[in-house]
C-alpha cells in the first residue's frame, strides 16, 4: 500500500516525500483511512517505534479547519521530552498545509509565553496533563471547541498516575469531540479509559498485545553482582561503536553508574527525574547528537524517547514488570532496523529470564562477556577499519613536511605498528589482570580448558548479517549440528565464533580461499596475545594522555543525526574537545590532573566530559 491510497490529501503527501517515509506502517495503513473518513473514537495498539504519531498525525491535519484559529485537536502525552517530539513531527507534516499553527505546552518553561503562543491561534495543542490543568485554570487555553482529542502513549500516561489529570481534562472537551487513543500495551487501566470516556471505539491492534519489536534480539549474560559494572564496560569496550540507553531501577543507580562511566572516559550522560528540566534536556541534546554513546536512564525518564539508530538496550537490572522490559527493548530496532536487548543478571535471576521468553514468546540467547583480548582485537580491527575509510583531508597536506621529518626514520611497517601500539598499549595494560567476569558460561569454560577454540572471521554487519544470520551461515557452511557453532558475535566489519577445538582444522581448511560475493573471506583462531605473557608496560600518563581519544572519538559518520539543525549545524573542533584519554582510567584517576572539563562539572555532570564529532 501507499500513502497516496490512504486518502491524504496533497499537501500531507508531499511533506511524506519530503520526510522520505516510502510506505506507510502497518498502524498507519489501519488506522489513517478510518481516521479520515469515519467520526468515531479509536483505540489503536502498536509497538514501539511503528510510527504511531503519524497513524494520528496525518488525520489529525487533513481534519481540521486551517482557515480557523480555534483549537480543534489537543494531544495529551507523558512527558515534555515527548511532546515536544510530537510537536517537531506534527510540524514537519504541516510543512505544506498554509496557516497550521502547532504549539507544544510543557511543564518548566515560561507559562505566559506559551499562553501567547496559543492566543496567536493554535489549531492543535500538544501537551503534558500537568501543564495543559494549569492552562486550563488560568484560562489560558480554550479547548470548549475540541473536535479531536489524541491520548498518546496513554499506557505511559496511566503508568505515571495521570488517571485524573486526564479525567480533568476530558471533562473541559464537548461531548461530541472524537478520541484517539494510542498505547503501546493494553494494560487495565486502558481500558477503563476507552471503557468510561469513548463512544463504541474502533479498536486496531497490530501485532499482538503487550507484544515486543519483532527485530530486536535478546541476549543475556550471567555475572556476579558486585561485577555487573565491570560487565557493562566490556559490552562496552567490545562494541565501539554503541549507541545505547542503560537502564538502571533507581534514581540513585542511574546517577552512580553514569558518574562511574563519566570518570572511566565514556561519552556517557544520567537521564532521571531529579535532574533539573534544563540538565534534562542537555542530556538530550547530546544525546540526539551522539556526544553522548550510552544514556543511562530510568525508565519513567527514558519513556517513549525516539531517537533513532540505537545499537543496544541494556538492561543494568532487569525491571519488577514485564511490560517494562517491553518498553525498555522498544527503544532499539526501530522503524525496521536491528537492535539488540543486552540484560545482565545474576544467577538467581535466570528465571526471570524464563519467564521473559515465555510471555514475550522471545528466544533470549545466553552469551558470555568478552574477555581482554577479545575486546583488544576488537577495538584494533575497528582502529583499522576507520583508518582505512577515513576521507583523506586535503588540508593535511599542508602540516606533512613537517611530520614526516619526525617521521622520516620509520619504514612503514614500523608506523602501523606504532600506530597500533598506542591503542594496544592501552588495552593491554588494562585487561593483563582482567578475569573472567562469566557465571555458569558454556562456551567461556569449554575455552579455558582448551576444549572450544574462538575463530575471528572478516565478515560482519557490514556484509549484512547480524549473529543469527552468521551463525546460520557458518552452521550451514561447515555441516556443524544445532549447536556446533555458538558464542557468534557480529560485530561491523567483522565478527567472532566458537567451535569446539575438534573441528579447528576443518575449519581453517574451509575457508581457505574462500569468497562471498566476490569478496574474500578469512577465518582465523583468536590471538591470545592480550593475555598473561608480559610486555606491555609503562607508558605514562602524559603519553596516554595525547594517546587517549582513539577508541571512542571515532566519527559516527555512517550515521544521520536527525535533528542536524539543533546544534546550528557545526561539528566540533579538536581543540574544543577536552584531553581526557578515552576509557580505562580507572586506577589512575587519583593522579591525574583535572583537567578544565571535569573541573568545572566535576562528577556531577550529567553530561559526558568527552566531545564527540559529528560528522
Ligand atoms: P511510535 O509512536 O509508534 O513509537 P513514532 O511515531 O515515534 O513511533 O515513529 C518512530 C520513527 O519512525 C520516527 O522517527 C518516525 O519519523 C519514523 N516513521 C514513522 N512512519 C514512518 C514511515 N511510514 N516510514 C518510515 N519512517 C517512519
Ligand atoms: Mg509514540
Amino acid at each position: 500500500m501507499t500513502f497516496d491510497e490512504l486518502g491524504l490529501n496533497a499537501p500531507l503527501l508531499q511533506a511524506i516525500a519530503d520526510l522520505g517515509f516510502e510506505k506507510p506502517s502497518k498502524i498507519q495503513e489501519e488506522a489513517i483511512p478510518q481516521l479520515i473518513a469515519e467520526d468515531r473514537d479509536m483505540v489503536a495498539l502498536a509497538q514501539t517505534g511503528t510510527g504511531k504519531t503519524a497513524a494520528f498525525g496525518f488525520p489529525l491535519l487533513q481534519n481540521i479547519d486551517a482557515n480557523s484559529k480555534t483549537t480543534q485537536g489537543l494531544i495529551i502525552a507523558p512527558t515534555r521530552e515527548l511532546c515536544l517530539q510530537i510537536t517537531n513531527e506534527m510540524k514537519l507534516y504541516a510543512k505544506h498545509m498554509k496557516g497550521v499553527r502547532v504549539v507544544a505546552v510543557y511543564g518548566g518553561a515560561n507559562i505566559q509565553e506559551q499562553a501567547r503562543e496559543i492566543s496567536r491561534g493554535a489549531q492543535i495543542v500538544v501537551a503534558t496533563p500537568g501543564r495543559m490543568q494549569d492552562m486550563m485554570r488560568r484560562r489560558m487555553v480554550d479547548i470548549t471547541k475540541l473536535s479531536y482529542c489524541v491520548l498518546d502513549e496513554a499506557d505511559e500516561m496511566l503508568n505515571m498516575g495521570f488517571y485524573e489529570d486526564i479525567t480533568n481534562i476530558l471533562a473541559d472537551t464537548p461531548e461530541d469531540k472524537l478520541t484517539w487513543l494510542f498505547s503501546a500495551t493494553m494494560p487495565r487501566e486502558v481500558s477503563r479509559i476507552a471503557k468510561e470516556f469513548m463512544v463504541n471505539p474502533l479498536e486496531i491492534t497490530v501485532g499482538h498485545k503487550n507484544e515486543g519489536a519483532k527485530n530486536v534480539s535478546h541476549e543475556y549474560f550471567v555475572v556476579h553482582t558486585r561485577d555487573r559494572y565491570q560487565a557493562l564496560k566490556r559490552l562496552s569496550d567490545a562494541n565501539p561503536d554503541i549507541f545505547s540507553v542503560i537502564f538502571c531501577r533507581t534514581k540513585r543507580d542511574t546517577q552512580k553508574v553514569a558518574e562511574q562511566l563519566i570518570e572511566d572516559g565514556y561519552n556517557a550522560g544520567a537521564l532521571h527525574g531529579d535532574l533539573s528540566q534544563n540538565q534534562r534536556d542537555l542530556v538530550m541534546k547530546s544525546f540526539r547528537n551522539r556526544q553522548i554513546q550510552m544514556l543511562v536512564a530510568t525508565d519513567v525518564a527514558a519513556r517513549g524517547i525516539d531517537v533513532d539508530d540505537i545499537t543496544h538496550v541494556v538492561n543494568y537490572q532487569l525491571p519488577d514488570e514485564i511490560e517494562t522490559y517491553t518498553h525498555r527493548s522498544g527503544r532499539t530496532g526501530r522503524a525496521g532496523k536491528t537492535g539488540i536487548s543486552l540484560v545482565i543478571v545474576t544467577k538467581s535471576e535466570m528465571r526471570k529470564i524464563k519467564q521473559l521468553e515465555k510471555i514475550l514468546g522471545k528466544k533470549f540467547e545466553q552469551k558470555t562477556i568478552p574477555d581482554g583480548k577479545e575486546i583488544t582485537q576488537v577495538q584494533l580491527m575497528h582502529l583499522a577499519n576507520s583508518i582505512n575509510t577515513t576521507e583523506i583531508n586535503d588540508e593535511i597536506e599542508a602540516y606533512l613536511p613537517e611530520i614526516e621529518e619526525v617521521l622520516k626514520d620509520n619504514t612503514k611497517e614500523e608506523l602501523i605498528k606504532k600506530v597500533f601500539s598506542v591503542e594496544f598499549t592501552r588495552f593491554f595494560n588494562y585487561y593483563k589482570k582482567s578475569k573472567d567476569l562469566n557465571q555458569n558460561a558454556v562456551g567461556a569454560a569449554k575455552e579455558q580448558s582448551g576444549d572450544s577454540t574462538r575463530y575471528f572471521i572478516n565478515v560482519g554487519s557490514k556484509d549484512d548479517f547480524d549473529w543469527m544470520k552468521l551463525k546460520d551461515f557458518l552452521k550451514e557452511e561447515l555441516g556443524l549440528g544445532q549447536d556446533g557453532v555458538y558464542r557468534v558475535d557480529c560485530k561491523d566489519a567483522f565478527s567472532f565464533f566458537n567451535t569446539d577445538t575438534e573441528h579447528k582444522d576443518k575449519i581453517i581448511a574451509h575457508f581457505e580461499n574462500f569468497e562471498l560475493d566476490g569478496r574474500r573471506v578469512s577465518v582465523e583462531e583468536t590471538q591470545g596475545g592480550g593475555g598473561r605473557s608480559g610486555g606491555g608496560g609503562r607508558s605514562g600518563g602524559g603519553d596516554r594522555r595525547r594517546s587517549g581519544g582513539g577508541s571512542s572519538d571515532r566519527q559516527r559518520s555512517d550515521r544521520k543525526s536527525s535533528y542536524g539543525d539543533d546544534q546550528g549545524g557545526r561539528s566540533r573542533s579538536r581543540s574544543e574537545r577536552p584531553e581526557r584519554p578515552a576509557r580505562f582510567e580507572r586506577s589512575e584517576r587519583s593522579s591525574s590532573p583535572r583537567t578544565p572539563d571535569n573541573r568545572s562539572e566535576g562528577n556531577k555532570s550529567p553530561f559526558s566530559g568527552k566531545r564527540r564529532r559529528r560528522s
